[in-house]
């Protein structure tokens, strides 16, 4: 900034300069040798009437060059007015050299910048509306349809079942974006515990029995004592999501691999099933908002529990990474701090 003040204060000495010597050198070729055919020798006017000229010259030379080295700034200014109306296609000509145009060239990247944060977040609203709308109008239809009366008892039953679980399907997606929100603007891990993690792990198993129990999954875990410090309503979010997915993409009797390792103060936990596999280009898209590998909304659920994962994952100082081959199954790694509270959680040793 201070180096852009210096040049812009530079230009202005350079412009008044030049329209100074501009307006000399014209009136001195202009008046001189009218002068000498005016006015006699000697006379009192001669040496003020170049003044006055030059005076009269140097008003429109300057005002000229002065507009030509404001010109950025004023598109930039009217450019800013048309940001704050909500247009950010607006973009400014990028010319000049030095800072400047290094100015310029950063404004462009910056409103380039703020109208994809901004179709981002359209898409964000569209996608979320729509996900919301679903599951709302098919309450909606079988709500009429139940007081339209004229059904067995086995089809009310039916219907309020819909009913239910489209209801638990609304109040999920209401929570995880409710979560995604708050840690999206959270910038720490928040209140840290000190906790096994591998226990916690087994607990989120346990937790979810009802839905794997039912389909003779299997589950295969070597957890060692996986002591650790992080926030462990965060975690649990994790384990629950991930683990669920490997449960909703298991094959009926399939068999789920909980491995974990700790080493230089640093958790290793892999979650391996042998279920339906990920196409390698949908894996490039799962971590995102709303991302379903399967749109046609089969399987259960809102395509927001890899992102709420990762954000977590990230908050905590760690890394998330999956392997998978469609068809054979999906490994989802995740390496996270032993203590997430440490200085430099990457220090060795100071973890049993
Ligand atoms: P959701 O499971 O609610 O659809 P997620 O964000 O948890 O949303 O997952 C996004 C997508 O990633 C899923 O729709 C699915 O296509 C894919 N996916 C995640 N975990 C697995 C897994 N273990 N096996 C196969 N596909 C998976």
């Amino acid at each position: 900034m201070r180096r852009l003040l210096d040049s812009t204060r530079w230009r202005f000495v350079v412009c008044v300069a030049v329209s100074n010597l501009l307006s000399g050198l014209l009136s001195l070729f202009l008046w001189m040798p009218l002068a000498s055919r005016i006015l006699p020798p000697g006379h009192v006017l001669t040496p003020w009437i170049p003044m006055l000229f030059s005076i009269v010259l140097a008003l429109p030379i300057s005002s000229f060059v002065s507009r030509r080295s404001a010109r950025p700034i004023q598109d930039m200014v009217e450019a800013t007015k048309a940001i704050s109306r909500g247009d950010y296609s607006v973009r400014v000509a990028e010319t000049g050299t030095g800072d400047i145009a290094e100015l310029l060239r950063s404004f462009n990247r910056m409103t380039a910048e703020l109208g994809s944060t901004e179709m981002m977040r359209n898409d964000f609203i569209n996608t979320f509306s729509h996900e919301f709308k679903t599951p709302i109008v098919s309450i909606r239809g079988f709500a009429r349809r139940l007081r339209k009366g004229g059904l067995t008892m086995q089809q009310q039953n039916e219907y309020l079942d819909f009913i239910a679980e489209e209801s638990e399907r609304l109040s999920h997606l209401a929570s995880n974006v409710l979560l995604i929100s708050r840690y999206e603007t959270q910038k720490l891990v928040g209140e840290q515990t000190v906790y096994d993690m591998d226990e916690q792990i087994r607990t989120c198993v346990l937790r979810l029995e009802s839905q794997w129990s039912p389909r003779n999954l299997i589950f295969e875990v070597n957890l060692p004592h996986l002591p650790c410090r992080n926030n462990m309503e965060m975690m649990e979010h994790v384990w629950m999501n991930l683990i669920g997915n490997a449960i909703k993409f298991s094959r009926d009797g399939g068999v789920i691999f909980l491995d974990g390792k700790k080493e230089n103060a640093r958790i290793t936990v892999s979650i391996r099933d042998e279920g339906i596999g990920i196409r390698p280009e949908d894996q490039k898209h799962i971590f995102d908002k709303f991302y379903q590998g399967d749109s046609s909304h089969a399987a259960e659920g809102n395509g927001l529990g890899l992102a709420l994962v990762q954000r977590i994952v990230e908050l905590s100082g760690g890394t998330i990474e999956v392997e998978s081959s469609p068809g054979k199954g999906s490994t989802f790694r995740l390496t996270l701090p032993q203590d997430c509270g440490a200085e430099d959680s990457h220090t060795p040793g100071s973890w049993p």
